[in-house]
């Protein structure tokens, strides 16, 4: 499919994130509707024409567990990426509309990113790099799929030179600046599912998991707000970025955002994240909801801070939390049909 701008008619606005806008649109010439995301990147044309070249990977990267790809071109100063468009959304705005995720859809969610990841890894050497219940997105057929990870190098780089690298759901090994591997994802998992099934982020005030525990105290009243599930973590990410930029030695746009005390607090939370044990998925939520020992130390193995004792995706396509979800009917297509 040869795409460009001139084809392609407005639908609606999908949401922005960090780095891009995303547009709900009409491939005439096909008659598709599509998902465009527009990119900028702030590069010189060699590198942009680069990127394109590592982009065209997308148009092998065929599985039932990942949003297809229908091509990329550059539209100076933007690189545009059109996808396949999922029309009921990403699973932050789903469980942000309707609650706590369902145990059980929990559990598919679960083997479409295990079985996404271990198909990148296996057959593309690709890790995902940005798993977050953004990045899983959801049909009326009732498909869940993963979408935005990290094919091409230098779009990754160029990304990190012009905005956004961190985000609370990195892993402790990658906030350290430590190599990272697969395993990250697995860990930006476990945190997602804790997310989805309780409706809150993890690393928030009132932490269901550990209510006696004075862990928390650690960050800051105004972190809390900003990570509270009510709210983006935008904020909170694009201070993150400015930390680790400056780490880097790189200053973003983002960095004079905000004072030095707010970039002071998402070190707070980064070194949280570094420091102070894993969240767990509570046995009993604060809604009385109960998760199965299955799921719980699916979780606790997922957020092992230990990169050796914690799986790879392939090796939890063997666990018999996974196994059993897989195995599970659930009535997916109804799950979506009842949604807001
Ligand atoms: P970040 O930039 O930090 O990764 P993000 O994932 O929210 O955050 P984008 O990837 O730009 O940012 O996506 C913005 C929003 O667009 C998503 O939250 C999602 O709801 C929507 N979206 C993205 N891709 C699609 C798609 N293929 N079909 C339908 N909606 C989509
Ligand atoms: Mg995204």
């Amino acid at each position: 499919l040869d795409l460009k701008n001139e084809d392609l008619s407005f639908l609606s606005e999908l949401g922005s994130g960090n780095g891009g806008t995303v547009t709900k649109v009409l491939h005439e010439k096909s008659n598709t509707v599509m998902a465009k995301k527009v990119v900028f990147i702030d590069a010189k044309p060699t590198v942009r024409k680069q990127i394109l070249r590592e982009l065209q990977i997308l148009h092998e990267c065929n599985s039932p567990h990942i949003v297809s790809f229908y091509g990329a071109y550059l539209a100076e100063p933007h690189i545009c990426m059109c996808m396949e468009y999922m029309d009921s959304g990403s699973l932050d705005g789903i469980y942000r509309k309707n609650g706590p995720v369902r145990s059980d859809v929990c559990g598919k969610i679960v083997v479409t990113v295990v079985h996404g990841l271990t198909y990148l890894y296996d057959v593309h050497r690709i890790i995902h790099r940005d798993v977050k219940p953004s990045n899983i997105l959801v049909n009326r057929q009732g498909q869940i799929k993963i979408c935005d990870f990290g094919v091409s190098g230098e779009l990754i780089n160029s990304i990190a030179d012009t905005f956004v690298g961190t985000s609370t759901y990195m892993s402790p090994e990658r906030i350290q600046g430590d190599q990272y591997s697969v395993k990250s994802d697995v860990w930006s998992l476990g945190i997602s599912v804790i997310e989805l099934a309780l409706g809150r982020f993890p690393f928030s005030d009132d932490d269901g998991n550990d209510d006696e525990g004075d862990d928390d105290d650690d960050i800051p009243e105004e972190l809390r707000g900003t990570l509270s599930p009510t709210k983006p973590d935008a904020q909170a990410a694009a201070r993150a970025a400015g930390a680790r930029a400056r780490k880097t030695k790189k200053e973003p746009a983002g960095v004079s955002l905000e004072g030095s005390g707010a970039q002071m607090s998402i070190l707070d939370l980064l070194q949280h994240i570094v420091n102070e044990p894993a969240p767990k998925l509570p046995p009993v939520a604060p809604n009385g909801r109960r998760f199965s020992t299955d799921m719980v130390q699916f979780i606790d193995l997922c957020l092992c801070k230990d990169v050796a004792k914690r799986p790879s995706p392939k090796e939890l396509t063997e666990h018999s939390y996974v196994k059993e979800a897989e195995a599970a009917k659930v009535d997916l297509l109804g799950w979506v049909k009842g949604l807001k």
